[in-house]
């Protein structure tokens, strides 16, 4: 199995993008602060976690998150928690892209998925933007999709994933402060509004 999350030890992969690529919706200030201290530190933590354990060294990272059953107790929870950072960030920061390119907006089958799900793309977009608002805590909000094509907005708390549900991540909005802090302070409302601009649907 080939992931795109890598194997232990697992890197930190690098922004597809400049740190100022996203400006002026994410400053580069918040990207340096959750790329290269936020984000690594999950990857950091998950390898200590993992140290001691080399049958789950051996698993793509997809596998770990879904073998809950088979993680060790004592260890369980570093592991979900950090291992649900790598696999939540890695699909956020891949999930970006300047304001600039034609890509913020969906077309061909997500464009009629959505059509048909949500009635069309601005009900949609409003929809999750209040999901995203009413977020309480850390968390994040995905448009997610099931093995049949069928989609979800869903919001998760902390570093959770939907993976071992069955639903795939078609695109993910970070509301943990540390994603916005820094520009938008307690305005959660307009980056989300903001992030609609450099989200990728394409
Ligand atoms: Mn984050």
């Amino acid at each position: 199995m080939i992931s795109v999350f890598g194997e232990y030890p697992f890197v930190l992969p690098p922004l597809p993008y400049d740190y100022d690529a996203l400006e002026p919706y994410i400053d580069a200030e918040t990207m340096h602060y959750h790329h290269d201290k936020h984000f690594a530190a999950y990857v950091s933590k998950l390898n200590d976690a993992l140290a001691p354990y080399p049958y789950l060294q051996k698993m793509p990272l997809e596998q770990i998150l879904c073998s809950v059953g088979d993680l060790p107790p004592e260890s369980r929870t570093p592991i979900l928690n950090n291992g649900g950072g790598v696999y939540n960030h890695t699909l956020f920061f891949n999930g970006l892209a300047p304001a600039s390119e034609e890509v913020h907006t969906p077309e061909g089958e997500l464009l009629e998925a959505i059509e048909g799900f949500f009635g069309t793309f601005d009900n949609f977009r409003e929809q999750f933007s209040e999901e995203a608002a009413a977020v309480f805590g850390s968390g994040w909000t995905g448009l997610f999709s099931d093995s049949e094509g069928n989609l979800f907005i869903r919001n998760i708390a902390n570093q959770d994933v939907l993976l071992c549900e069955g639903l795939e991540v078609v695109m993910l909005f970070d509301v943990w402060e540390h994603a916005y802090y820094l520009k938008y302070k307690n305005d959660r409302a307009e980056y989300i509004k903001n992030l609609w601009n450099v989200i990728r649907l394409r």
